[in-house]
């Protein structure tokens, strides 16, 4: 089963997500100040990531979900490390 919960902090710079998949939780995290809508993220993890009529990027309201590796590896193929990953207890993974 996978459950997505959206929450929009401070600004709108940064979007946070938690994915739940079974007993894994995984959060991201998105700065939007420091995306260059280089589109990495998104062709690694096209069911998470998606660029918007900015060409800055948001997390895909989408029922599908992208692999735990494929998020990680969006994450670090982003030039500006503008996608922070963290686990269920909030302790970053990436970067
Ligand atoms: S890879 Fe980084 S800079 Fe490129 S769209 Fe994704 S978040 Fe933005």
């Amino acid at each position: 089963m996978v459950l997505f919960s959206l929450t929009t902090l401070a600004s709108n710079s940064i979007v946070k997500i938690v994915k739940s998949i079974a007993t894994f939780y995984m959060e991201i995290k998105i700065d939007r100040d420091l995306c260059i809508g280089a589109g990495t993220c998104v062709v690694l993890a096209p069911n998470t990531f998606e660029l918007d009529d900015e060409l800055k990027v948001v997390l895909k309201k989408s029922k599908k979900s992208d692999s735990d590796e494929d998020i990680i590896a969006a994450a670090k193929s982003c030039p500006v490390l503008a996608v922070i990953v963290g686990d269920e207890k909030g302790k970053q993974i990436y970067p």
